[in-house]
């Protein structure tokens, strides 16, 4: 039986891009990529749909980048991939209950002095606190454990205003897709951390997180990679979930075997290149050792349905509306934030958290028809005006996904960065670790992927 070098289990970007560092340095490595769907990408997924006779490239998982996650942008120029603006002109909005807020940028003016004081001054505080974190070991900060006891909602419900206190909420769901008491407060800090501040998460221009979108859609970047991959003799086998990872010795410094239901392959170095908590499903022999398997009992995902809504016209924008919105405790509208889509006349929805969970419990249809009265209501338009617009709506809920099981990413919960350390990157003898999760700059995201993918190259090839 041929022994390859290196597996990967899981073609997504962390794992495609594993494969592209290690084969960078050492391209006579043999290097096989093990894949559970039928398709690369993993959470970026690109569907082409006909909208109106025309061939539409819908974004249904990650989408944007921006300049300051350079691992992505590396990654885009290295592939001869452009991107694109997102559409910000014109106003935003805020509802929470029945009082709306507007806003142009990213801070809604008619707020009350008093919140938006408290709100900046949050801002300024996490920012602060993320400023002293050491990325290489967060948890020897003096107060990582007093900020890792509690959630971000116990941080919350000590603010004064419940402007702040709502937008902190919102900023919870948004950024993490989760409520703010499944997640730690001091994850929330290193996330800030690791992406140089509250406003590089929120912004959708110049520098921060929702500044462009990927020309060709965001799978692109895995398509491309994964041809270039097998240009250079890497085998990417699809459609084989891994079931079993063995090892002749206990310290899993012997040789692999990897066990999909048609076939078994062998290798000395493997890679899993996915969540803690899919990694965890994957049974190892001999056992891991406790602390890693106790780790991924703790890595739940977070809960997004991610829809997109293409209309004949981008009618909002005849309003002078930037199509950027938040709600909040507004009970019937399944979206807590959308976007302009930028092209196609879109515009793109989030349905996170509790809400995610709820419409996960209805059909397509059922939130497709939600969302037309979410829109009416919005921008003041009859829901027929609406319909009468809309041509096709799609989503998806990653949740309902058997091989990512809830995005964006995995939640950190209380204790887990003090407790656990480095327990999500520690290899296991030559069992190695990557994705998004493990990156220590802009992890969860499509940068991280990648800066991930080659950490885990330089890990193996320093043992080479
Ligand atoms: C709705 C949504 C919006 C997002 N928005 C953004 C954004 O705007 N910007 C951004 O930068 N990031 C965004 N992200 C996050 C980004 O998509 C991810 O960080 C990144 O794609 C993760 O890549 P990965 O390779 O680490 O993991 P994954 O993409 O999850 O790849 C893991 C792979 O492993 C495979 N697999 C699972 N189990 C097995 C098994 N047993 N055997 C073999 N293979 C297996 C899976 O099928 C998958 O292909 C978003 C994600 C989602 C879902």
């Amino acid at each position: 039986m041929l022994v390859y070098d290196v597996i990967i289990v899981g073609a997504g970007l962390s794992g495609l891009s594993a494969a592209h560092y290690l084969l960078e340095q050492e391209p006579d490595l043999r290097v096989l990529i093990v894949e559970a769907r039928d398709r690369v990408g993993g959470r970026l997924l690109t569907q082409t749909l006909d909208v109106e006779n025309a061939k539409v490239h819908c974004d249904l998982g990650g989408q944007w980048v921006s300049k300051k996650q350079t691992h992505i942008m590396d990654m885009l120029e290295l592939l001869d991939i452009g991107t694109y603006k997102q559409y910000t002109e014109g106003s935003s909005f805020i509802q929470i209950k029945d009082k709306v807020y507007t806003y142009n940028g990213i801070v809604p003016w008619d707020m009350s002095w008093l919140g938006l004081i408290e709100l900046q001054y949050h801002i300024w505080r996490i920012d602060g606190f993320a400023k002293q974190i050491d990325l290489e070991k967060p948890w020897e900060h003096a107060r990582a454990k007093e900020w890792d006891a509690i959630t971000v909602q116990a941080y919350i419900d000590k603010m004064w205003t419940a402007q702040a206190r709502d937008m902190f909420t919102l900023l919870c769901l948004t950024v993490c897709a989760c409520e703010p008491n499944e997640i730690s407060f001091f994850c929330l800090i290193v996330s800030v951390t690791e992406v140089g501040g509250i406003n590089a998460m929120i912004d959708n221009d110049d520098d921060g997180a929702q500044d462009s979108k990927i020309e060709g859609g965001a799978q692109l970047v895995c398509t491309k990679l994964a041809e270039r991959l097998q240009k250079k003799h890497v085998e990417i086998v699809l459609d084989s979930p891994v079931q079993l990872i063995e090892n002749t010795q206990s310290n899993y410094q012997g040789m692999f075997k990897v066990t999909t239901p048609q076939k078994i392959y062998q290798s000395k170095f493997v890679v899993m290149a996915l969540s803690p908590l899919l990694s965890s499903r994957i049974e190892c022999k001999p056992a891991l050792p406790s602390y890693r398997d106790q780790f991924c009992q703790r890595t739940p995902m977070a809960c997004c349905i991610k829809t997109v809504t293409y209309f004949k016209t981008a009618w909002w924008r005849d309003d002078k509306a930037s199509g950027t919105f938040m709600t909040l405790d507004v009970e019937k509208y399944p979206l807590t934030n959308g976007m302009d889509g930028t092209i196609n006349n879109s515009i793109v929805g989030f349905i996170l958290g509790n809400k995610a969970r709820y419409w996960s419990t209805k059909t397509k249809q059922e939130r497709q028809d939600a969302i037309v009265v979410q829109f009416a209501e919005m921008y003041n338009k009859s829901c027929k005006f609406i319909e009468e617009q809309l041509i096709v709506y799609e989503d998806m809920d990653w949740g309902m996904e058997q091989y990512t099981r809830g995005a964006f990413d995995t939640i950190f919960g209380c204790g887990l960065i003090v407790n656990f350390k480095d327990a999500i990157t520690d290899p296991i003898g030559n069992l190695h670790y990557a994705g998004a999760e493990t990156a220590t700059r802009w992890s969860g995201y499509m940068s991280g992927a990648v800066e991930a993918g080659e950490r885990v190259a330089d890990e193996i090839l320093d043992k080479i």
